[in-house]
């Protein structure tokens, strides 16, 4: 039997998303929870970690990280983080 999916930090379930929406970024954690504590700092981070480990370039790395914490890409996520900074 298979626990139903729930995030660690807000609770919602696949049958119950966030408000506005979320998705999974991780096996319990979803997308909104994962923007909401995100900085670029982490972000870059991430990325460092990221290039690392698959040995692809800093820029896709960016990305990469970027999609892993529930937004399109590194630019979406600067935007972001960049808009809430300043809310
Ligand atoms: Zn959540
Ligand atoms: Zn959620």
């Amino acid at each position: 039997m298979n626990e139903p999916r729930r995030c660690r930090d807000c609770g919602c379930t696949d049958l119950q998303a966030c408000s506005g929406g979320c998705h999974w970024v991780s096996q319990d954690q979803c997308s909104a929870c994962a923007q909401k504590n995100i900085t670029i700092d982490r972000l870059k981070r991430a990325a460092k970690r990221i290039k690392k480990d698959r040995g692809i370039q800093h820029a896709k790395a960016l990305d990469v990280a970027a999609q892993e914490h529930g937004f399109s890409n590194y630019v979406h996520a600067r935007r972001t983080i960049e808009r809430r900074a300043h809310a």
